[in-house]
């Protein structure tokens, strides 16, 4: 495409700051920059006509990690490195809430609970063993116990007696909090660029020339928020992980409040305006599910309508109203890369199933390494 001289003289000249991505991450990023660099040009390169990864896709957990999920973070991480996730996952939420505020948020402090399907008897007799033993590895951070234990209220079928609740975990719209950051972030002068694929990047004396589909310009400095889609950016330290998700129309006189977590994470669900939201069930297929495409498929969707039917909604007569798909990055460890590529570039990418959580915090440690 061939610019005109003022396309060239005010987009694409004395660029400062580019980043790549408008996720929660990239965003972020964005605006810890212009708080250190009231004068800089910010610009942010974004493929999709929308945020296309994770962002505007997610269920709006603001959640830190269910007890199941940390018993399974503790078979692979040490007790040091989960509870520094949990921390930077929970000082992530209370960035967001102090950027955007709670109104904008729509945040809803219903509490989380974990449920456990009648055949994962002996991993629910674990955790509740645990539960003791976790709640006193996270008492210096919140300060109380972080799970007790509930009956079943919400007249769920098919699983153990209690459920285990956290407080601690909240509700947000996630259309609401994008449209915020959004928002904020054009307040704050910063450009975005939509449908703009960054294809190539080299250094160059001082800075970095960046070619996308469109355009070619120099930047002082490049920053990747690009998540999911970042595997040959890391060396394939970060992979595309597909999340599916469904949603039902209306559900008169629905009763189920709050955010729920069934088999160590891989499934989740939420009310949202009298629907239920569900998503989950990567583990049907690791394989098939490594993937950028925003496809659904039969086996995965297939799951979620059974657990829909027989554990979520047993009495209830509903109707599936939307599918979707959204793409996580994640990786052996669950700990965000945050780092200088080269002498110009940066990148904050791994946010693993929880960049709602950890994602600001992300953006404004990249900012930082600036
Ligand atoms: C279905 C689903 C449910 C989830 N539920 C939750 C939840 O309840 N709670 C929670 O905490 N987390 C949840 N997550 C995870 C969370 O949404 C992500 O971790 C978070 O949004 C990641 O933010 P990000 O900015 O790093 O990445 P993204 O939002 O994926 O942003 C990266 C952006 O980079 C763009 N991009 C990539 N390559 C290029 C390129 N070459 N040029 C230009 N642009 C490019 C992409 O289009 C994308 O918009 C969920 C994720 C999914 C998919």
């Amino acid at each position: 495409m061939q610019l005109s001289y003022w396309e060239i003289k005010n987009w694409f000249t004395n660029v400062d700051f580019t980043i790549v991505g408008s996720g929660i991450v990239g965003l972020h990023a964005a605006l810890a920059l212009r708080e250190r660099f009231p004068s800089a040009k910010i610009l942010v390169l974004e493929k999709g006509i929308l945020p296309q990864g994770a962002s505007t896709k997610n269920a709006g957990f603001a959640c830190f990690g269910s007890i199941s999920e940390i018993i399974d973070d503790l078979k692979t991480h040490t007790e040091e490195e989960v509870i520094q996730l949990i921390q930077k996952r929970y000082s992530g939420l209370q960035l967001l809430r102090k950027n955007l505020g709670d109104a904008a948020l729509d945040l809803k402090p219903f509490g989380g609970y974990e449920l456990f399907l009648k055949e994962d008897e002996s991993f629910y007799n674990e955790c509740e063993q645990k539960i003791p033993f976790i709640n006193a590895l996270l008492k210096p951070l919140f300060k109380a116990d972080v799970f007790v234990k509930h009956v079943d209220r919400f007249q769920f079928g098919g699983i153990q007696e209690h459920l285990i609740f956290n407080p601690f975990e909240a509700q947000i719209d996630t259309g609401n909090m994008m449209q915020a950051l959004l928002k904020k972030a054009h307040q704050n002068d910063i450009l975005i660029l939509n449908s703009q694929t960054v294809t190539q990047h080299q250094e160059v004396n001082d800075g970095v020339e960046v070619l996308t589909n469109g355009i070619s310009f120099t930047t002082k400095k490049l920053v990747f928020a690009t998540n999911g889609f970042a595997a040959q950016l890391t060396h394939n330290q970060v992979q595309p992980a597909r999340a599916q998700v469904l949603i039902t129309k209306p559900i008169p006189n629905l009763s189920i409040k709050g955010t729920f977590h069934l088999d160590r994470g891989y499934y989740y669900f939420r009310n949202i305006n009298d629907r239920i939201l569900l998503g989950g069930g990567r583990n049907l297929d690791f394989e098939g599910e490594t993937t950028t495409s925003h496809d659904t498929t039969e086996q995965i969707q297939n799951r979620l309508e059974a657990l829909l039917k027989n554990v979520i909604l047993p009495q209830k007569s509903y109707e599936i109203d939307h599918r979707w798909s959204g793409t996580m990055g994640i990786g052996i460890y669950k700990k965000p890369i945050v780092q200088q590529l080269s002498n110009h570039v940066y990148c904050g990418v791994r946010m693993g199933g929880m960049g709602v959580a950890i994602g600001s915090l992300i953006g404004q440690e990249v900012a930082d390494l600036i």
